[in-house]
């Protein structure tokens, strides 16, 4: 697997961009110094300014289609990332209209800036000092390191290389498998495993979750399948966790109904997770997705409960059919009264609601008796099992039958 493909070396004196050449990308620049050269009609060639480290070029072609205004060559040998069009394009279109239509007013002016400085010749500025990194002008770590990881995870994804888990969860009064939840997993060839607590924000922000909440329901709807067919009386249902975007995304129902076609599970056996924060990101998309998705008679199911910040209001504005309380109250809910009494509140009100109620993070018998005790419905938990690759499914159903 090539990783870092996206990374580019220049030695110094290299041309890295020509002025009046068609362009489709950007670079960042990940060590190293540049100058920025604009030529005149009468041959002179005029010094516009230099670029260091954690500083960008050759932005104006992510906007429009016009050729290079400059041209640019290594001062020092120079290593640059490189952002194309594609990628820069998935970004912005994820991110918030304002911000959207502010980055394409700001570029186009930008342009207009330069096209004044080649006629009058005005200057540049130069490379950043220690201050404007400070302030936080150029943030060049992060920037650099998601989007070097966020390109190796749509490499990964393009290679196959993501694993999907399977963590049961237990009817507490039957204790019998109810469900399995899907959980991602990304060995990563040279950093090993990096936790999807990691990754799926920076898949978030890059708009690239989009491409991988698709592979993870249609991937494990297939292995939801394959269990079915070899426990025909079972009744399992799948769990997926998705984010603000997919319900955003004009084309996310006609894909869950194409995964649902494809490989045959029913409606009812798929329930879309989502946080109460996610949930809010986009309130009235979120809302609109999520009822035509359960009209088909799929189930949504709340996850992390009682950490969002909202207010308990939007219950009533979503449909919902599932709480899944966080693991930090069921941790504390032995020796924290005040917790117990917490967890207990949320399953009444769940109830209430007509909502079933899911315990996450049971590492104890205790925890396990406690909820059952006040009639939480289903637990999640390493103490029943951790989550584990789809090959380990079938004996883990034997046992427990
Ligand atoms: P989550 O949805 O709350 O998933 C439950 C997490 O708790 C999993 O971590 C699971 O391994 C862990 N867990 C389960 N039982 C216990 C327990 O008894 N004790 C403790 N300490 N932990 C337990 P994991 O797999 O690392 O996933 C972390 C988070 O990443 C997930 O939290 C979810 O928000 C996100 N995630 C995972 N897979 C996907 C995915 O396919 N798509 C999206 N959008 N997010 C995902
Ligand atoms: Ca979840
Ligand atoms: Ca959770």
């Amino acid at each position: 697997m090539t990783i870092d493909k996206n990374t580019k070396s220049f030695a110094k004196g290299d041309v890295i961009l020509k002025q009046g050449d068609e362009g489709a990308n950007a670079f960042i620049i990940e060590s190293g110094a540049v100058e920025i050269l604009i030529e005149k009609e009468n041959n002179l060639v005029q010094h516009i300014g230099t670029r260091g480290a954690g500083t960008i070029i050759g932005e104006m072609a992510l906007v429009d289609n016009n050729p290079r205004t400059a041209t640019i060559k290594a001062i020092e040998d120079s290593v640059l990332l490189e952002i194309t069009k594609d990628d820069f394009e998935r970004r912005l279109a994820n991110s918030d209209p304002v911000v959207q239509m502010v980055t394409k007013v700001i570029l186009a002016r930008y342009r207009d800036m330069i096209a004044r400085a080649q006629i009058f010749g005005q200057s540049s500025n130069t490379i950043p000092t220690p201050e404007d990194m400070e302030k936080g002008l150029v943030s060049k770590t992060n920037a650099v390191e998601n989007i070097k990881l966020s390109n190796e995870l749509k490499q990964a994804l393009d290679d196959n290389a993501l694993e999907l888990y399977y963590q049961p969860i237990v009817n507490l009064k039957t204790s019998e498998i109810a469900g399995f939840e899907a959980l991602i997993r990304w060995n990563h060839p040279s950093k090993g495993f990096i936790s999807p607590e990691t990754f799926i924000p920076i898949a978030e922000d890059s708009g690239l979750i989009l491409e991988i909440s698709r592979w993870v329901v249609l991937e494990s709807c297939r292995v939801l399948q394959k269990v079915k067919e070899t426990f025909p009386s079972s009744k399992f249902f799948l769990s997926v966790n998705f984010s603000a975007t997919d319900f955003s995304d004009p084309s996310f129902k006609s894909y869950i109904n194409y995964v649902i076609n494809s490989t045959g599970i029913k409606p009812s056996e798929l329930h879309l997770e989502i946080t109460e924060r996610l949930l809010m990101t986009n309130p009235s998309s979120a809302r609109d997705t999520l009822d035509e998705c359960r009209k088909e008679g799929m189930l949504v199911s709340i996850d992390d409960f009682g950490t969002g910040y909202s207010s308990l209001s939007y219950l009533h504005y979503f449909p919902i059919d599932i709480l899944k309380i966080d693991r930090s109250f069921i941790n504390n809910m032995v020796d924290d009264e005040g917790a117990m009494e917490l967890v207990r509140s949320i399953i009444s009100l769940g109830h209430n609601m007509k909502m079933k109620i899911i315990a996450e993070g049971i590492e104890t018998e205790e925890q396990a008796q406690m909820l059952k005790g006040i009639g939480c419905d289903q637990a999640q938990g390493f103490m029943y099992a951790k989550p584990m690759p789809p090959e380990d499914l079938t004996i883990f159903i034997q046992e427990k039958s």
